[in-house]
């Protein structure tokens, strides 16, 4: 039968009710009176449980020997009121067996206290630590949120291709998708022949949906995407990956304003959603990663994001007086270091820019009348910077033919998406959140590789 999981335990359990528990062993203390403290993981929550194994238990002299840190065991108890400080009850074991053995002179998580750099090198491993165990619980319960915000909303959850023959932006940052015969082609000189490729054609992994969810918007409405997206940019930051997961929600109708609103009380509702779900896993990141994380996320739940042009944010920048590694003039796109400036030092608070530079922006965003800028937004937060990029959607047919011209692109590549303006076209929106840069957000782990199981970055793709 499946064991009772400790945080159910530690939430419901009363004293002289009786359990059988299975996990992790964190730690043993053996006390000079001749009875052990174990304290036993089992990720259901950051709290161990404490249980209490006297030497009349059946075997303990034999078993406690192989009771060491990460080794597995399975426990039979009764609940006491715990006399010690720090938890409420523990469980005085009857019955006690190692399910696994873990090797004390072999075991790599003997201390607490690795570095996050170590714990990557064992990702296989890291899970059983509390900060990556809290992250997980962390990303799952954003994960459901998501869902539950746009379900809630009566959005589809409609499933975008990963492979895709067309290059939404992606200019040089894909992974090219193929079967052809890399080796042996590399000895012959002639071109390649990509109609013998598999699909006929070049293909790439995708670096977006929005062009697939755009598709569904014009006929089912308001949709949304949540997969994995693949960018090769070789870019080795504490916010970028080449394998990240991505929310992309469209909406037929939806003019910027009303994108952006939806951005904000998406956020906005997730942050509120953690703060309720997760609150021992947050006030351990509070104690141990960041201390304004708290503070930081009240701030976003409570207050109205501030809105700006980013002509308005190129002025701010230019009449700050802040020194900053890039210059800001008009016409160029804002750094990580802008962005972060605006957001952190001088609202201190969530910003919204739109309406960029038409010139620094995709095709598909609608041209603003002034035809310098289009209909861009990013949502700009604390510690992170961008963590939403959107637009609304250029639905003038001819328009948007002369932008993919002006972008030196074919428009026979798009032709799919150009007949969504033959037929019925209307205004529609959409944006794109990066699920890791908001598990970072919540958490405030300072990399995004400590933020996704097995992160995918230049030069690594073990485990
Ligand atoms: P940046 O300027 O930070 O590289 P971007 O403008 O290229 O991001 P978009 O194409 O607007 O990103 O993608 C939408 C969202 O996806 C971003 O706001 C961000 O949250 C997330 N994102 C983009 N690239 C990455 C990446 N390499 N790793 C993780 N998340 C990413
Ligand atoms: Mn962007």
């Amino acid at each position: 039968m499946p064991p009772i999981r400790v945080a159910s335990i530690l939430k419901n359990a009363c004293p002289d009710e009786c359990f059988t528990v299975k996990g992790w062993v964190r730690t043993r203390r053996d006390s000079r009176r001749g009875f052990s403290f174990i304290e036993l993981n089992d990720g259901s929550c950051l709290k161990n449980l404490q249980i209490i194994v006297d030497a009349d238990v059946p075997g303990y002299a034999d078993v406690i020997r192989r009771v060491t840190t990460g080794a597995s065991l399975e426990v039979e108890g009764v609940i006491r009121e715990s006399p010690g400080r720090g938890q409420r009850i523990e469980l005085q074991a009857t019955a006690l067996s190692v399910i696994g053995d873990a090797d004390p002179a072999e075991y790599p998580l003997q201390k607490k206290g690795h570095r996050f750099e170590f714990l990557r090198e064992i990702a296989h491993l890291r899970p059983r630590t509390n900060s990556i165990g809290a992250v997980s619980r962390v990303r799952n319960a954003i994960s459901a949120s998501i869902h539950r915000f746009f379900q809630s909303r009566g959005f589809l959850y409609i499933h975008t291709p990963i492979i895709t023959a067309s290059d939404c932006e992606g200019a040089g940052e894909q992974f090219q998708v193929t079967t052809l015969d890399l080796p042996r082609l590399a000895q012959q000189t002639t071109q390649i022949d990509w109609s013998r490729d598999f699909f006929g054609r070049p293909a790439w992994l995708t670096v977006s949906g929005q062009l697939e969810a755009e598709v569904y918007a014009t006929s089912v409405g308001d949709c949304y995407t949540f997969g994995p997206t693949f960018r090769a940019e070789n870019s080795n930051t504490a916010r970028h990956l080449a394998e990240f997961w991505m929310v992309e929600p469209e909406m037929p109708f939806y003019e910027l304003q009303d994108n952006i609103d939806l951005a904000e009380s998406f956020i906005r509702t997730i942050v509120s959603d953690a703060l309720e779900q997760c609150p021992d896993d947050l006030d351990f990141f509070q104690q141990r990663i960041d201390s304004s994380l708290l503070d930081t996320l009240e701030q976003i739940r409570s207050s109205d994001f501030v809105r700006l042009t980013y002509t308005e944010a190129v002025d701010l920048l230019q009449n700050s007086g802040q020194e900053f590694e890039y210059p800001v003039s008009w016409g160029r796109d804002l750094q990580s270091e802008h962005e972060r400036f605006l957001t952190e030092t001088h609202f201190r608070q969530p910003v919204v820019l739109y309406d960029y530079p038409r010139s620094i922006k995709p095709f598909y965003m609608r041209c603003n009348d002034d035809g310098r800028t289009v209909r861009a937004m990013d949502v700009l937060v604390p510690r992170i910077g961008e963590i939403i990029g959107g637009s609304q959607r250029e639905e003038r047919l001819d328009v948007l033919v002369s932008r993919i011209e002006e972008c030196g692109m074919n428009p026979e590549d798009y032709w799919w998406y150009i007949d969504l303006r033959r037929f019925g076209t209307v205004p529609h929106s959409g944006f794109g959140l990066g699920l890791e840069r908001m598990v970072q957000l919540v958490t405030g782990m300072a990399n995004i590789r400590e933020v996704i199981p097995f992160p995918r970055t230049p030069g690594h793709a073990e485990f």
